[in-house]
C-alpha cells in the first residue's frame, strides 16, 4: 500500500494535521538515541476522535502506529516505520486537590511551572528537565533524582485514559471489565522472576497489579505498545519547605557504592553518583584524592538525619549546602551529566547498556563488573546516576563501528545484571536497544503472559510493534551513521 493512499484516507477523517513531507519524516526519524527509522506518515491529532480514527485506519491498512511525545527517549522507543502520532496538541492541565489531570502532550516544564504556583509538584523528574512530555514519561515509566523517595511515574499515576489497538477508548481503573481481565493475567505471573529493584522500566509491570484499582499502572512503561494515552491523573504533593544537600567525596566508586547501602537507611530524598569525568565539569576545587562524588539530599527531619549521615559515611563531606539557589546550582551539575559525558567523548556513543538497575547492596559489584567488561573489550566508560536506586548510567566509550562488541557487551552486562536480581532498564525503557532481552529478563513463562496482555490490547500488533515484545534483534540495526 502506498503512503499517498494512506495519507488520503487519513486526511479524509482527521481534523488535525497529516504530513508526508521528507523534512518532517526526517525530523521524526530520530530521537535522543543513536537510532534512525524513517516513518511513512506523521499525524498530529486535534482531538480524541482523530486518535481513534488514526488507529482504525492503521488497523485497516495493516500499518503500525507509534505515539510520540517530545522525542527525548534514549533508546529509540518512539521510532518506527508506519504512522507516528504526535500528541502535542493534547496540552490541557487541570489541577485538583491532590492530583493534576494532564493531556498526554503536556510539556513537563510547563506542568512544573503551573504546579509551582500552588507550591506543589509531580515528583518524577527526569534529568532532561522541562523538555519531555507527560505521555512520554508515562510511556517510559520515567523517574529521576527524587524517585528514591517519591517513586517513578508508575507510583504516581491515579487514572489513565487511552485508545487501544482496536480504536477503543479505555479508562483505568474505572473500566472494571477490562481491569478484571488485566488482573486475571497479572495473577498468572511468576513474581520471583521479576527484578528485586526499586525502579524498573522493562517489560509489562504486571507485578504491581494487585487489584482492579491498580490497573492504570499497566500502561506505565508500556512504550505505546498497549495503547495511546490521551490523558492521565497524576499525584501531586506539596513542595518541601526546606532541604539540605551534602556533597561527599570518595577515592573510588567502589567505596562510594558501599556507602550507598547505609545512606539509603537515613531516608534521603535523593542519593546520586557522579564519576571523575563529570566531576571535572563542576566549578569547585576538590581535593586531588577525590575521584567521585555522592550528592545526598534531605527534605524532611533535616537535623536528625544529617547527624545519622555523618556517623555512617566513610567519604569526606566536601560541601554542605543549605541555601536554595546554591542547592539548585549544584543540582544543575548533576543534571548536566549526560551533556558533560557527551562533550568529553569525541565519537557519539550509544545509550545501550546505560540504565541498568540492581538492588543497592549489589552496586559495588556492578561497578566491578563494568571495570572487567571495559578491560575485556578495550572500552572505557563514564558513570553517573541514581545510586540510591542502584541505577547507574554507563556511557560506553567505544568505537561506534565496533557494532559486534556493542552487542557482546550488552549480552554479558545484562546477564550479570539479571543474576544480581536487577533490571536491564530502570528508567529509559526497552526501546530498540533492550526489547530483545525482555524474554531473558523475565523468563519464557512470564514472556508468554506479556504476549497475552499485548494481544488483549493490540490483537493486530499495530501499536509500536517490536518494542517490549520483540522477535528480532534491533540493538545494532538502525544505528544512525551520524
Ligand atoms: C539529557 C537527558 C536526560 C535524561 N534523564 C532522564 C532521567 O533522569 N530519568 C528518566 O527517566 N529519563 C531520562 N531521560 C530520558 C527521557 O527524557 C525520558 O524518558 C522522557 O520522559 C521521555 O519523554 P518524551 O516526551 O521525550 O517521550 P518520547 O521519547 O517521545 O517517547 C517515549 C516513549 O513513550 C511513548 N509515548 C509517548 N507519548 C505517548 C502517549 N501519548 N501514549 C503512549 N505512549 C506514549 C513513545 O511511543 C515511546 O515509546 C533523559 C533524556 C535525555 C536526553
Amino acid at each position: 500500500m502506498k503512503s499517498s493512499e494512506l495519507q488520503k484516507s487519513l486526511k479524509n477523517v482527521i481534523s488535525g494535521d497529516v504530513f508526508c513531507d521528507k523534512e518532517i519524516l526526517n525530523y521524526y526519524s530520530v530521537d535522543a538515541s543513536g537510532y534512525q527509522i524513517i516513518p511513512k506518515i506523521i499525524v498530529i491529532p486535534k482531538n480524541e476522535q482523530d486518535v481513534i480514527n488514526t488507529v482504525k485506519i492503521a488497523k485497516k491498512y495493516k500499518t503500525s502506529i507509534t505515539p510520540r511525545g517530545a522525542g527525548t527517549g534514549l533508546v529509540g522507543n518512539s521510532l518506527n516505520k508506519g504512522i507516528i502520532i504526535d500528541l502535542k496538541k493534547f496540552d490541557e492541565i487541570k489541577i485538583g486537590k491532590n492530583y493534576v489531570k494532564v493531556g498526554s502532550g503536556v510539556n513537563k516544564g510547563i506542568l512544573d511551572n503551573v504546579l509551582k504556583k500552588g507550591q506543589r509538584f509531580f515528583p518524577p523528574s527526569p534529568s532532561v528537565g522541562p523538555y519531555c512530555s507527560t505521555g512520554g514519561m508515562i510511556g517510559n515509566n520515567s523517574s529521576g533524582s527524587r524517585s528514591l523517595k517519591y517513586g517513578s511515574v508508575i507510583d504516581n499515576i491515579k487514572k489513565i485514559t487511552f485508545v487501544d489497538g482496536n480504536g477503543k477508548k479505555v479508562s483505568l481503573p474505572y473500566n472494571k471489565k477490562i481491569g478484571l481481565k488485566i488482573l486475571k493475567i497479572a495473577k498468572k505471573i511468576q513474581l520471583n522472576k521479576f527484578p528485586k529493584v526499586t525502579k524498573n522500566s522493562s517489560g509489562y509491570r504486571l507485578d504491581v497489579i494487585k487489584s482492579v484499582i491498580d490497573t492504570q499502572k499497566i500502561i506505565a512503561g508500556s512504550e505505546g505498545s498497549l495503547g495511546i494515552v490521551l490523558s492521565a491523573e497524576l499525584k501531586i504533593i506539596p513542595i518541601p519547605k526546606k532541604r539540605i544537600l551534602f556533597v561527599i567525596g570518595y577515592k573510588s566508586e567502589i567505596e562510594a557504592a558501599r556507602d550507598c547501602k547505609q545512606i539509603v537507611t537515613t531516608s534521603p530524598s535523593a542519593l546520586e553518583f557522579v564519576d571523575k569525568t563529570i566531576m571535572k565539569n563542576i566549578s569547585h576545587n576538590f581535593n586531588k584524592k577525590i575521584n567521585c562524588l555522592l550528592f545526598v539530599e534531605y527534605d524532611f527531619k533535616i537535623t536528625r538525619t544529617q547527624k545519622r549521615l555523618k556517623k555512617i559515611i566513610t567519604g569526606v563531606i566536601t560541601n554542605t549546602i543549605k541555601n536554595e539557589s546554591e542547592i539548585q546550582r549544584w543540582w544543575k551539575f548533576r543534571d548536566s551529566a549526560l551533556y558533560y559525558s557527551s562533550k568529553s567523548i569525541k565519537n557519539k556513543t550509544l545509550h545501550v547498556i546505560e540504565d541498568a538497575t540492581v538492588p543497592v547492596e549489589h552496586l559495588s559489584e556492578l561497578f566491578l563488573a563494568i571495570n572487567k567488561i571495559n578491560q575485556k573489550f578495550h572500552a572505557k566508560s563514564i558513570a553517573y546516576g541514581h545510586a540510591g536506586n542502584g541505577n547507574i548510567h554507563i556511557r560506553l566509550i567505544l568505537d561506534k563501528k565496533k557494532t559486534k562488541s556493542i552487542k557482546l557487551i550488552a549480552d554479558e552486562y545484562f546477564d550479570i545484571v539479571i543474576k544480581m536480581g536487577g533490571t536491564i532498564t530502570g528508567e529509559h525503557g526497552d526501546g530498540l536497544a533492550r526489547s530483545e532481552y525482555v524474554r531473558k529478563q523475565y523468563g519464557p513463562a512470564n514472556y508468554k503472559i506479556f504476549k497475552e496482555l499485548k494481544k488483549m490490547f493490540d490483537p493486530s500488533n499495530i501499536l509500536n510493534p517490536g518494542k517490549v515484545i520483540s522477535h528480532k534483534s534491533t540493538i545494532i540495526k538502525n544505528l544512525s551513521s551520524v
